[in-house]
């Protein structure tokens, strides 16, 4: 393996900046040349995501449509029925999904909301699909109940950099993100953690997302990177469009800096052509959301993804398990067809 592709803390800002100095096409080799000794570069993990608890959050996220501090018109929904949470993973699963994400506009979960959460997870969980939970802000002892529970992954999205952070959100602090990423951790779960482009953040601020990111103790098994969705009501509405190509460079650099994350093309696929979505799995995004609804911003049609998969060729993770559920099958059946000839001899007997 190159030293390229080798999981490292101690990045800085020089290197990550010199990355993103790379011409466009050397950066995409790079990204793509680290993507292939760790992932196989045709196949894209799938997940498929559920508001569980719809608006009136107490948080104020400039971008965040769920917010209570705006009115975007939004239909604020109460916690989900747990039965209802489940049909919806049973359809999940159904189309193709192999994680199940379920999130509620919470600046963290009530004591009374808890074991309505922990059925979820449970429930989900027997199904058969991983599951991931994004809550809020969480303490040790809802850490380790999730955990406990069966929760695979949490999500909780660093944003952006440490000195653009209070740009953006003024409920909250980095260090208070940092801390449940911390009891997370501790509990045994794994971390889905990420940001956002495209909100009037610098050059350097890209850099001090990735550094966060990718100097944690231990990086971020999954690390959606969104293009700003500009929800009318919010503070961001008017945000300037984003160079796609810049979107790109951030998914690349972000693949090498963490070789062994899931690195997820996440919220503003919508809004991307094919085109993009393919330089997007070039630079080594290898994780999308897939379903109609993305929390509460529109996603594109299943159907166009997989549509988009056939035309270059990839698939999604599941079905890899699918064929080798159909491989398994196969043995077991020869051996029982074995079993029922005169001359098989059993050795377990
Ligand atoms: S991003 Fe999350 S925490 Fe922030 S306002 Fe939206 S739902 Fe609340």
């Amino acid at each position: 393996m190159s030293n390229d592709a080798v999981v490292r803390n101690d990045w800085t800002p020089a290197e990550v900046k010199s990355l993103f100095a790379l011409p466009f096409m050397d950066l995409l080799f790079k990204a793509q040349s680290v993507h292939r000794q760790h992932f196989d570069p045709n196949q894209v993990q799938t997940s498929t995501l559920l508001s569980i608890k719809t608006g009136a959050c107490p948080e104020d996220c400039k971008y965040c449509p769920q917010s209570g501090h705006y009115n975007t018109g939004l239909k604020k929904e109460k916690l989900m029925a747990v039965e209802r949470v489940l049909e919806k993973a049973r359809q999940a699963k159904e189309g193709g999904a192999s994680r199940f994400c379920m999130g509620a506009a919470w600046k963290h979960p009530g004591e009374k909301d808890m074991p309505y959460v922990l059925e979820m997870v449970e429930g989900v969980k027997e199904l058969g699909l991983e599951t991931c939970m994004t809550l809020g802000m969480l303490n040790e002892h809802q850490s380790a109940q999730l955990a406990d529970a069966g929760l695979d992954y949490y999500n909780h999205n660093l944003d952006t950099s440490p000195e653009f952070y209070d740009k953006i959100i003024t409920t909250r602090s980095y260090q208070d993100r940092l801390d449940t990423l911390g009891h997370v951790r501790d509990a045994g779960m794994k971390i889905c953690s990420g940001g956002i482009v495209g909100m009037g953040e610098t050059a350097s601020d890209r850099v001090g997302l990735l550094i966060q990111l990718a100097n944690l103790p231990q990086q971020p098994e999954s690390v959606p990177i969104n293009m700003l969705v500009r929800v009318k009501g919010t503070p961001l509405e008017d945000s300037e469009d984003l160079d796609n190509f810049d979107f790109i460079r951030m998914l690349a650099v972000a693949r090498i800096m963490m070789p062994e994350s899931h690195v997820r093309l996440s919220a503003g696929r919508e809004t991307m052509s094919d085109e993009t979505q393919a330089l997007a799995f070039m630079a080594g995004a290898n994780s999308i959301f897939y379903g109609e609804c993305l929390l509460t911003t529109a996603n594109p049609e299943k159907n166009r993804d997989l549509q988009l998969f056939k035309r270059l060729g990839m698939r999604p993770e599941q079905a890899i398990d699918k064929a080798d559920d159909a491989a398994e099958t196969a043995i077991r059946q020869s051996i029982v067809k074995q079993q029922q000839d005169s001359l098989f001899y059993d050795a377990s007997a």
